[in-house]
């Protein structure tokens, strides 16, 4: 058998592996003994010859990916067993088997002690996406783990990396069903009814993480005309439209989402002539929107990849957000969001704060949003947080 590589950090470099930050930079390396193909599993020591941990080598800035920061084996037991602590996290959280919510993140990469997966469950449905070579060449164990852990309640399972893998290695691979086939996923979340389409939709196929600030924006919807900017599949809109909103207007650049959101519109409140989707740019809708709205929704892209396109990400965020403020009618209420992990919570407030100030409108914050909790942050990997928001008040 291949012998397991090792690789020691320059001296000083070792900081962030002892507080169990699982990312090792190539540039905090000082000698690798042996030749680690990628996504072999290799060691990791300090300087001083202290095991810090063990996890998936690739040729990339993030060279390595810390599994566990003990010596211990890692294979298909071991990651049976951070399937299962996942699945307790989630039961925790009353979501497996809740009437109202079958749709909800399983596994959350770092936040599930699991870096290169995510895997979103829709009505038993997994949608496995891999981020890391090394967790994309443990995908049989990690089905027959995920098979272990959820028995019945998993009734298929969609593998759909060809796009988060990297391109040298993703351009062998194809998304493909690796558990039943193909049909219309239904899901429920809160009580509103949605159409998923993994396949051919963004992500998994739904923006899950907007589960409990979509939950909130009903509370805010009674009589209000209702404008979902950058709205895909409909979301808030369903939730606006049940929260009691008299018109909802969703805006997204795809044609396909427009069509998603209609019809999870009309599979939700039958024909209804409340709801209009708009395949439009949403800077440009801004710029000459057909009603005044009391409730607006920012929910855009990532602006931000990396850090380095920062600044014009916050300039984006500054100028949407303005238009938004500036547009909205007073007393109205505006859920602005950036899911940039580049952007900190403080630059996105600064963002808003310029777009306030720049509209001159008095503007007050009612709530500070995030990722909902089966979307955990490792507390030693804040780049997990990602999903910021605020709600705004704008007189
Ligand atoms: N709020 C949604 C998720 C939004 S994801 C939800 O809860 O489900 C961002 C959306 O912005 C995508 O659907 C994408 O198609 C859309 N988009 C990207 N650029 C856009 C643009 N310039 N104008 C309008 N929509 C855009």
């Amino acid at each position: 058998m291949k012998e397991v590589v090792r690789i020691v950090l320059k001296s000083g470099k070792d900081q962030s592996a002892k507080r169990y930050h699982p990312w090792i930079f190539s540039g905090a390396i000082k000698k690798i003994y042996g030749e680690p193909g990628e996504g072999d599993i290799v060691l990791v020591f300090s300087n001083k010859d202290e095991f810090l941990g063990a996890g998936h080598y690739q040729d990339s800035s993030i060279a390595v990916r810390i599994l566990s920061f003990r010596d211990r084996e890692i294979g298909e037991a071991f990651l049976t067993e951070r399937l299962g602590d996942a699945v307790r996290a989630r039961r925790g959280l009353g979501l497996p088997d809740n009437p109202l919510t079958n749709a909800f993140r399983l596994v959350n990469a770092e936040g599930d002690g699991l870096p290169g997966l995510i895997i979103d469950l829709y009505n038993g449905a997994a949608v496995m996406q891999f981020h890391s070579i090394g967790m994309h060449r443990n995908r049989n164990a990690l089905i027959n783990g995920l098979k272990e852990v959820l028995g019945e309640k998993l009734t298929s399972i969609y593998d759909k990396s060809t796009s988060t893998l990297p391109s040298r290695y993703a351009s062998a691979q194809k998304n493909e069903y690796l558990l039943g086939g193909p049909g219309d996923t239904e899901i429920i979340e809160h009580g509103n009814k949605f159409i998923i389409d993994f396949e051919r939709g963004q992500k998994t196929g739904f923006y899950i993480d907007q589960r409990e600030n979509r939950k909130l924006l009903a509370d805010y919807a009674d009589g209000k005309k209702v404008l979902n900017l950058f709205g895909y599949t409909g979301g808030f809109s369903v939730y606006a439209r049940q929260g009691g909103a008299k018109l909802v207007h969703t805006v997204d650049s795809s044609a396909h989402a427009i069509e998603m959101a209609d019809q999870n519109m009309s599979f939700n409140f039958g024909e209804d002539d409340r709801h209009r989707g708009i395949t439009a740019d949403a800077f440009k809708y801004l710029g000459a929107p057909e009603e005044e709205y009391d409730l607006v929704i920012l929910d855009p892209p990532a602006f931000a990849k990396h850090h380095n396109v920062l600044h014009n990400a916050l300039q984006g965020y500054k100028k949407l957000n303005a238009k938004a403020i500036g547009m909205i009618r007073p007393g109205g209420i505006l859920f602005t969001f950036s899911c940039s992990q580049a952007v900190s919570r403080e630059n996105f407030r600064k963002s808003v704060f310029v777009a306030s100030a720049n509209t001159g409108r008095r503007v007050r914050i009612l709530h500070q949003l995030s990722q909902p909790a089966d979307h955990p942050v490792s507390v030693y990997h804040p780049e997990g947080e990602y999903l910021k928001g605020l709600v705004l008040l704008v007189d």
